[in-house]
């Protein structure tokens, strides 16, 4: 009965299995034109990918506040690099100010790459060479540079992708258009009224996240106060008191370096917050006298921050490491027991009142300081919020404040309180979703390959039935915002053969 039954099963499975696997093979996705086509991108072009990315990573195409990028002297240089590529690569460009877009192909019915060419900003102290110069040779299989990753290595790829194609003579029933938005890092508002009169295309991938492919992104924010110094108490006379803090570089960077400067402290408090910070994983902390001032400077470790469990947070952990005592409120006093009261050295909101909350699919809301500054009259305290689904933004703006105000009965008022919380995006069943996740599987190796969520933000929402896809690869630590900025060679390639079939699969 039971070797019956199994032989009967096994050969029900085989009578199953073969024309399944041939009406796969028939219709598999990618299909021989894309993979051909892949192939010859990577066998062709392994090498002008890199060069490229070299010449694109040597503008420091950060947004300066006071000159719009359209009348940036890099920005426009930087372009100028695109138009003279497009043009070699028998590609058309089309310069809209802020925007770019380089194409391919005639058709009515268009296929958008959507990427930016601006990056953040960068601390050169922090790198072995200047940030701005592709370092291939520091670690081998790294191509280390500002921007590298995030996003002139995929700016590099698609347009090496869209040469392959036109090389192959791939038949197209769509017009390939990679737009490059130069604010995305600063400011969504050009690209948002340009599109109100750009008709843009009618689906997209971008190249600005990380795979399988991502459908979904948290709503970004910002919880941020000031602690004025008007109300600031005084210490008893003699008493050790926090006289500085500050911490952390710009809003969507996990902050690597914290500092704070005790007066009146003793080697018995030097000895305590040593010993605490100790037990914190991956803090660096070290420690100066100036006769009763001590000085003690924290290092973590950057990471973007929208994933603040791939950083270490040195502004959480400094003033954690700080508490071995109370503190009086003085102004840096009430910032150190803010974030102890109401962070923690948690990144999901556990200690602020009832914020916290989680998706099924999107995952946990995340909740970390990122820039501690000195104002003239006080110091603010930013902190960085990512939220799923299952809250609206007036609920969650409620709870923010009830804890804010149950924190100032506790404390010191504060002033100057913005709280901003934007929606999270989701799209639901994008027509390429297979597509893409037959592609990336094929390239990979990996089974099975699902849409994910994440916590960053890109510019896929501003435009139809757009999904990321690409160019981190998942559970890989995403290396843009950090100080230690880089793409592998190999993912760089990988990346190449992905876009390159992924857009035949698509336009075709
Ligand atoms: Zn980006």
């Amino acid at each position: 009965m039971f070797k019956k039954t199994l032989l009967a099963s096994l050969l029900l499975a085989s009578f199953m299995s073969a024309p399944t696997a041939l009406a796969a093979s028939a219709g598999a996705i990618p299909g021989p034109v894309a993979v051909k086509t892949a192939k010859y991108a990577v066998e062709t072009y392994r090498n002008d990918v890199v060069d490229l990315l070299g010449k694109l990573v040597s503008f420091n195409t950060v947004a300066d506040p006071k000159v719009p990028s359209d009348q940036n002297p890099v920005h426009i240089a930087f372009k100028n690099v695109l138009k003279e590529e497009a043009a070699r690569l028998g590609l058309d460009y089309t310069d809209y100010g802020w925007t770019v877009v380089i194409g391919l192909g005639q058709a009515s019915e268009r296929l958008g790459i959507v990427t930016h060419g601006d990056v953040q900003p960068v601390d050169p102290s922090k790198w072995k060479k200047s940030p701005f110069v592709l370092d291939r040779t520091s670690e081998p299989g790294k191509l280390i540079a500002r921007g590298a990753e995030d996003d002139k290595g995929p700016i590099a790829t698609a347009l090496y992708a869209m040469k392959s194609i036109r090389d192959n003579g791939v038949p197209l029933s769509k017009r390939i258009e990679l737009y490059v938005y130069m604010g995305e890092e600063s400011d969504w508002g050009p690209l948002t009224e340009f599109l109100k009169t750009h008709v843009p295309p009618q689906m997209s991938i971008t190249l600005d996240a990380e795979y399988p492919v991502v459908t979904a992104e948290k709503g970004g924010g910002t919880v941020a106060v000031t602690i004025p110094a008007s109300s600031a108490q005084t210490p008893a006379a003699g008493v050790p008191f926090i006289q500085s803090f500050k911490g952390g570089f710009f809003g969507t960077q996990i902050p690597e370096d914290a500092q704070a400067v005790i007066a009146n402290a003793t080697p018995e408090l030097e000895k305590l917050i040593r010993a605490r910070g100790a037990q914190q994983d991956g803090m660096a902390y070290s420690f100066a006298w100036n006769e009763a001032n001590l000085t003690v400077t924290g290092k973590g470790l950057s990471a973007h921050s929208s994933k603040p469990q791939e950083g270490v947070n040195a502004v959480s952990m400094l003033a954690d490491a700080l508490a071995v005592q109370a503190w009086t409120d003085t102004t840096a006093g009430a910032v150190v027991n803010y974030l102890n009261d109401m962070v923690g050295t948690g990144i999901h909101a556990e200690k602020f009142g009832n914020i916290a909350y989680r998706d099924s699919f999107m995952g946990p809301l995340t909740f970390a300081p990122t820039v501690i500054r000195q104002l003239d009259d006080g110091i603010e305290v930013a902190i960085n919020v990512r939220r799923p689904q299952g809250k609206s933004s007036d609920q969650l703006t409620a709870e923010i404040n009830a804890a804010l105000a149950q924190w100032q009965g506790r404390r010191v008022p504060l002033s100057n309180i913005k709280i901003g919380v934007r929606e999270p995006w989701i799209l639901q069943n994008p027509p390429q979703l297979p597509t893409l996740l037959s592609t990336f599987s094929y390239f990979t190796g990996m089974k099975n390959p699902k849409a994910v969520a994440i916590g960053g933000g890109t510019n896929s929402r501003l435009f139809p039935n757009a999904v990321s896809f690409g160019p981190a690869m998942p559970g890989k630590k995403y290396t843009g915002h950090s100080e230690h900025e880089f793409i592998t060679t190999k993912q760089l390639l990988l990346n190449l053969q992905m876009y390159t079939a992924a857009l035949v699969e698509l336009a075709k």
